[in-house]
């Protein structure tokens, strides 16, 4: 090491704190909370209607038209139906660079209607609900679309914001379709958010997914009568799970790999000749995904040639993990450090006890604390985001919209999603997701850092989408 750079490195610890990540004029920053504060009865309303619609992937009609509607009021050109999903929508305001962008997701869950109330009670049966809290994710990043669209409007800031309207994020992968056709490639920086059961700026990346279809085609025969001239897709499907099962031993620590068997044949006294399995491979990082695809191949192969039937590998869908922007996470960070807290009434405190009881967690109730930029954990789950993130800087913040502990795609979430503990988490994410956007308009250098990691962090990158080539699966209208 040099004498410089050590003196260098010397001057920097003794500075004691980090120098404060952006020089943005703090005055713009308290007219972006003022106007997310002023904006409060409307996003509340619009989460609401969204919990109410309660729209699976790609038939979020309802909820993309309220949003789209909402952003045209507040003045932004909206382009509908991009990237061949009619339920997808750019709202855009101003002109010129920087170009920020905003992530805002909608769809519901299968199956998880329930009413926001602390104990599982339906409110229609069989009907989706929105298990991950998507009705507060949407109306959180347009109401701080449209805070910074304020600032834009009144001169103060300059360049272009866009709402991105995200659908299917819990299925099919909207976003990846978004990437893959190309609307992010003028992007500067993008901004996103999720409900969580805590509250950090995100510095780990979550997992790598790929989506398959394994199918088996065999030959039918009577099961008792001729069973000798029958070759089971069944039993191709049963030695299939069973290699998935014997491979456990033999991956990383890191994979996650979890099926089910949407067909198994139709009656007993048949011998199936086709069945199915639906699988998903997960690892920290895309690159360990691509691996245990080329071996799950080859174990549909295999299965395939010992019941003597063939196999069809279909790559469906699939997330590349999220490429984390340090930069980036230490401007939300001090964001979310500067803003009030969020404080839970006892009433709150109860309902998240209540929730919490019925999980079988310590009912310790709501925990408004903010977690550190470092030593995160690693955490299981993937994301449509991280296709986004190798595509363009991507900023990623989570806040705490139920309490700790209760379980995630699940009723306590859509539950705590329909009343006031989640919209002072959508609340407190507008105006984290706002402030942010205000460093990266008014201070250049924090977006040249930002901008910079990026670069660094995706250099000799070749981005390969693991949905088909084609349009989006939207379903037909019902
Ligand atoms: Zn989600």
């Amino acid at each position: 090491m040099s004498l410089v750079l050590a003196a260098l490195l010397l001057s920097a610890a003794s500075a004691g704190a980090p120098p404060a990540p952006s020089k943005a004029d703090p005055r713009k920053k308290e007219a972006a909370i003022a106007s997310i504060d002023a904006q409060c009865a409307d996003l509340v309303s619009l989460a609401d209607q969204v919990w109410g619609f309660a729209e699976t992937a790609l038939r979020e009609t309802r909820s993309a038209a309220l949003l789209a509607g909402h952003a045209e009021k507040h003045g932004f050109r909206v382009e509908r139906g991009v990237a061949g999903m009619p339920t997808a929508f750019v709202a855009t305001f101003g002109q010129g660079r920087p170009v920020i962008a905003v992530l805002g997701e909608y769809d519901a869950l299968p199956g998880l209607s329930q009413k926001a109330v602390p104990e599982r009670a339906v409110l229609k049966e069989g009907a989706p609900g929105h298990g991950c809290g998507h009705n507060l994710f949407g109306a959180a990043s347009l109401g701080a679309a449209i805070a910074v669209k304020d600032l834009i409007a009144a001169g103060k800031l300059t360049g272009t914001v866009r709402f991105y309207g995200t659908p299917a994020e819990e299925a099919v992968g909207g976003k990846v379709y978004l990437t893959r056709d190309g609307l992010f490639r003028d992007v500067d920086a993008v901004l996103a958010w999720h409900p969580d059961d805590k509250t950090q700026a995100d510095t780990e990346g979550g997992q790598a997914v790929v989506d398959l279809m394994v199918e088996f085609h065999g030959r039918t025969s009577h099961a008792a009568f001729d069973p000798w001239n029958g070759r089971s897709a069944l039993d191709a499907a049963e030695l299939f799970t069973h290699g998935v099962n014997m491979m456990r031993e033999h991956v990383k620590p890191s994979v996650r790999m979890h099926y089910v068997i949407p067909d198994g044949g139709d009656v007993p006294n048949v011998v199936p000749d086709h069945a199915k399995v639906w699988i998903w491979a997960r690892d920290f990082e895309r690159k360990g995904v691509a691996d245990v695809l080329d071996r799950l191949r080859k174990v549909a192969e295999g299965a395939a040639l010992m019941a003597g039937v063939t196999e069809k590998v279909t790559v469906q869908s699939g997330d590349y993990e999220m490429l984390v922007n340090q930069a980036g996470a230490r401007l939300l960070d001090a964001n979310l450090r500067r803003l009030d807290p969020v404080t839970y009434t006892p009433e709150e405190q109860a309902f998240a006890r209540a929730l919490q009881k019925s999980a079988g967690v310590e009912p310790v109730g709501m925990d408004a604390s903010i977690g550190p930029l470092e030593g995160q954990e690693k955490e299981g789950g993937s994301t449509d985001v991280g296709d986004v993130s190798w595509n363009a800087p991507t900023l990623h913040v989570s806040v705490v919209t139920a309490p700790r502990g209760v379980p995630w795609h699940a009723w306590p979430v859509v539950a705590a999603g329909g009343m006031s503990i989640g919209h002072k988490g959508m609340v407190l994410a507008a105006k984290t997701l706002a402030t942010t956007m205000v460093d990266l308009f008014d201070d250049r250098a924090a977006l040249a850092a930002v901008r910079a990691e990026f670069a660094a962090k995706t250099k000799g990158f070749v981005y390969q989408p693991f949905v088909p080539d084609g349009p989006p699966p939207v379903p037909k209208a019902e």
